[in-house]
């Protein structure tokens, strides 16, 4: 079975985002960019998956600028064996990557496609249900298990009320939870052997897909600062100050 694992190159989750001062977007010149951590947990599950012998090849994608490709060599890098960027200046957003991802999907032919339940700049999880939907295929989102069977994939997902585990008819979509696995580091001699490992770069129209942004950003601010606390001397004088300074009893 081959899958295809969808990685985004994103802002690290340990860089403090800052807003532009004219309020269109956040800083991204000079910041970290790191791959987005639930598609490491993808990256990683695809890994064990044929670690274990129930796949044999692992196909990444990014959809992004040429910057992305550093992603995808991550990817590489953790034991992914190729590699596939769909290179665009534009904005990214949900419903056009999995336009880009269906068209690829339909072209690979993959037993399981694999995303991060979000990415964590748009903080979106639109993109692997709206790629099940656009291919018909079967879904498990957010999911902490995966165990594929012959023509099957019981995916245990985490909801509200616990785990449900669900049985998918493959082909199917599965996006990951953060309590999947835990993901490796790429180990020196893997990096140097990425750098060998096939990247083939594609357009948008090449794929017969548009990517123009559908959705348009009108703010970005900043959260209001939090005000200090103060520390009260006893129950009575805390229940005095919620109910006529904050009001809410
Ligand atoms: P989102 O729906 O934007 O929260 O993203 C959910 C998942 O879709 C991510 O964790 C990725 O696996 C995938 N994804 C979203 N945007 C991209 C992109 N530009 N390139 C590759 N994968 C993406």
């Amino acid at each position: 079975m081959k899958i295809l694992v969808a990685v985004k190159r994103v802002v690290d989750y340990n860089v403090k985002v800052r807003v532009k001062a004219d309020g269109t977007g956040v800083e991204t010149a000079n910041v970290k960019m790191s791959m987005n951590p639930f598609d490491e947990i993808a990256v990683e599950e695809a890994v064990r998956l044929k670690e274990a012998g129930r796949a044999t090849e692992i196909v990444v994608v990014s959809v992004g600028p040429a910057q992305a490709q550093e992603t995808l060599r991550t990817a590489l890098a953790m034991g992914a064996d190729r590699a596939i960027l769909v290179q665009t200046d534009v904005e990214t957003q949900p419903l056009g990557v999995a336009k880009a991802l269906k068209a690829l999907a339909e072209k690979e032919q993959p037993g399981l496609v694999i995303l991060g339940k979000q990415a964590i700049d748009d903080d979106a999880n639109q993109t692997g249900q709206m790629l099940a939907a656009l291919l018909g295929w079967a879904q498990g989102t957010f999911a902490s298990k995966v165990v594929p069977a012959e023509g099957t994939v019981a995916v245990t997902r985490e909801i509200d009320g616990g785990l449900e585990t669900v049985d998918l008819k493959l082909p199917a979509v599965v996006t990951t939870d953060l309590r999947l696995n835990e993901p490796r580091y790429a180990s020196l001699p893997n990096i140097m052997k990425a750098k060998k490992k096939p990247l083939e770069t594609v357009d948008a129209a090449g794929l017969g897909v548009d990517l123009t942004p559908r959705l348009k950003t009108l703010k970005v601010a900043e959260p209001p600062k939090r005000a200090g606390g103060v520390k009260v001397g006893s129950v009575q004088e805390l229940v005095a100050k919620l109910k006529t300074e904050a009001r809410v009893i």
